[in-house]
């Protein structure tokens, strides 16, 4: 028997920019993944910084939230056995140039320019994702992440 886990996936913006979003989205559910729930939002530089606090004082991190904060992004609740470890998987290495070389067919080999552009995130365990997914989608009530009725109450947004 399979168990569907959940993960945060973002589609950051320069994917968005370069109007791949719809092919990413595509890409996922080609992948097993379903979409759960989806939105497109523009983060403030306030909340970017909150996203990304464990990276607070690291010499990427102005780079970072400005770039997260540089157009609207798409955040995804993806559902899909072993969800977190998988999604990563598809997205590859955090390095768009390290992902080419490694993991051509990844998301972020496909879609990212750089270390920092890189297309998508991914939660890296199942905690971070119960805390992403909240971040994101506070309308969502802790509840529904888990039992049956979870994927009727997400379709419902
Ligand atoms: P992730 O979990 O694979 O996204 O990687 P991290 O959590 O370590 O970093 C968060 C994000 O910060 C990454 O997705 C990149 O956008 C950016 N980043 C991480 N490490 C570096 C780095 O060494 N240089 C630059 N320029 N950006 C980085
Ligand atoms: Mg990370």
């Amino acid at each position: 028997m399979s168990t569907l886990e959940r993960t945060l996936g973002l589609i950051k913006p320069d994917a968005v920019r370069a109007g791949k979003s719809r092919e990413i989205m595509q890409l996922a559910e080609l992948s097993g993944f379903q979409l759960l729930a989806k939105k497109t939002l523009q983060l403030s530089q306030e909340r970017a910084e909150e996203f990304y606090a464990e990276h607070q004082g690291k010499p990427f991190f102005p780079g970072l939230v400005g770039f997260m904060t540089s157009g609207p992004l798409y955040a995804m609740v993806l559902g899909r056995e072993d969800a977190v470890k998988s999604w990563r998987g598809l997205m590859g290495p955090t390095n768009s140039l390290t992902a080419r070389e490694q993991q051509p067919t990844c998301l972020r080999a496909l879609y990212g320019t750089n270390g920092t552009q890189n297309a998508t995130h991914g939660s890296d365990s199942s905690a971070s994702a119960n805390r992403e997914i909240a971040f994101f989608f506070p309308e969502l009530q802790p509840d529904a992440l888990e039992g049956p009725e979870a994927t009727a109450t997400y379709l419902q947004e």
